[in-house]
């Protein structure tokens, strides 16, 4: 009997695979990676595609920290508008923050119209955190069996009234709801205290806002969680780290066996509270973005595995809400847009340093993949979701904001020169082209819909 034809064969002189990077031959049936050869193999397929020789085949990124703001604030970013960016920026799964849509995502019904919302318009798979606040303890079961990723929680104001922070007991019982149900509690970690007796942060200077947002805020908040690990057994996850100094907290975490682990974000890997021009409020984020010996701290933790994983954190908001004009980075919303060039801006900086594209699958791909429980997402693998990238490396391009897909075009990157440009996209064995929303919803522990 002929062997059966593959749908689609890629050839790549680089393939990125968690064995290393190699020439490769990736054959791909109803949607799975089902072999991964040499490059001259013998397979063919019903259509093959050969990358050129500038590209390499990376496995599509896992972005696990995406704010769509659908229902409710879709003004702000919405699912058709982040999942066209996310595909043009090589991304094939994001999974959707609880907060910024109303209703935030914080019981079973909740849920529900998250997803009657993305239903139909998703260029992209989307999956869905749900969120822990204070009076919601008896829903985080159903929310859990409702298919939620895992439970989101603020220790500080989060900067919209109806997804209030946690106080220290709640904490402690939506960690041990989590650890009873095998989930997994992701933490905005800074401490209100902290922030609470630091200075004010009005007024146009990037120094003042700076100041009311201290590294000891997040060290402090950090510290908490550990020890509430460690108590409970749970899983706890720290969410956009921006502050070197918990790195020495986080390693001795992991040494003591403790399940925490950390991601940190393009814009405190690339960026630096030097360069942020008076009125700079699209650079404005909680937590702030660092001095430059900071991000150079953070690059060593991500070196030694202390950091986990490299999302987006993509916050958007109306221009207006920024504040773009009087620049006062008191009142402005804080957020960054970046879905669609995550990727680039880290790989800029990586290869500067001498990291390799292994190393930004197993940040941005593989790494939240295994915080979000997604067993066939984030590898080049036999069995694997045929989620594809062909990535120039060494290709570079200018950031246009009209070139954006992102609802709103105000970002931190305009102007800037990268390496590294997205060619195309494959999600499920199928080329991402905007034309036909073909993403999928994805509900934890359960087949796509
Ligand atoms: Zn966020």
């Amino acid at each position: 009997m002929p062997k059966p034809e593959l749908d689609l064969l890629v050839r790549a002189r680089r393939v990125v695979t968690p064995g290393g990077t190699a020439p490769g031959a990736v054959g791909i049936t109803g949607g799975r990676i089902s072999a991964v050869e040499a490059y001259d193999s013998p397979l063919s397929g019903q259509e093959t595609v050969v990358l050129a020789d500038d590209e390499v085949l990376l496995p599509g990124l896992v972005d696990s920290h995406v704010h769509v703001n659908e229902p409710g604030r879709t003004d702000w970013e919405g699912f058709a508008t982040a999942t066209r960016a996310a595909a043009a920026g090589g991304i094939t799964t994001i999974i959707d923050m609880p907060l910024n849509s109303i209703p935030p995502t914080i019981d079973a019904d909740a849920l529900r119209a998250k997803r009657e919302a993305a239903a139909g318009q998703v260029h992209v798979d989307v999956g869905f955190w749900g969120g822990a606040v204070p009076g919601n303890s008896g829903q985080l079961r159903e929310l859990h069996e409702a298919g939620a990723f895992g439970f989101k929680v603020f220790l500080v104001d989060s900067g919209v009234p109806e997804f209030p922070p946690l106080d220290a007991a709640g904490l402690d019982d939506v960690m041990r709801q989590a650890g009873e149900l095998g989930s997994v509690v992701i933490v905005h970690a800074e401490d209100a205290a902290v922030i609470g007796s630091a200075p004010g942060a009005g007024g146009p200077g990037y120094g003042a806002f700076l100041r009311s947002r201290p590294g000891a805020a997040e060290v402090t908040a950090i510290a908490r969680v550990i020890e509430l690990a460690r108590r409970t057994g749970a899983r706890a996850h720290v969410l956009h780290l921006s502050a070197a100094d918990a790195t020495g907290l986080l390693a001795g975490a992991r040494r003591s066996g403790a399940g925490v682990t950390a991601e940190t974000c393009p814009h405190y890997l690339a960026l630096a509270a030097e360069e942020v021009p008076d009125g700079g409020t699209q650079f404005k984020c909680c937590p702030p973005i660092r001095e430059r010996a900071n991000r150079e701290r953070l690059w060593e933790a991500l070196r030694e595995g202390i950091i986990d994983c490299v999302v987006s954190d993509h916050s958007p908001c109306p221009p207006a809400l920024k504040l773009a004009g009087r620049g006062d980075f008191g009142a402005a919303w804080g957020g960054i847009s970046s879905v669609q060039v995550a990727l680039p801006v880290v790989w800029t900086q990586a290869r500067a340093r001498g990291h390799t594209l292994d190393d930004i699958a197993r940040w941005m791909a593989a790494g939240p993949a295994g915080l979000a429980g997604l067993a066939g997402k984030g590898r080049i693998a036999p069995g694997m979701d045929a989620d594809l990238v062909a990535f120039a490396p060494e290709d570079t391009f200018t950031v246009r904001p009209d070139r954006l897909y992102h609802r709103h075009r105000l970002t931190p990157y305009a102007g800037r020169r990268l390496h590294g440009v997205v060619r195309r996209t494959w999600l499920r064995g199928a080329p991402v082209t905007g034309e036909r929303a073909s993403g999928r919803l994805l509900a934890r522990g359960a087949d796509p819909e």
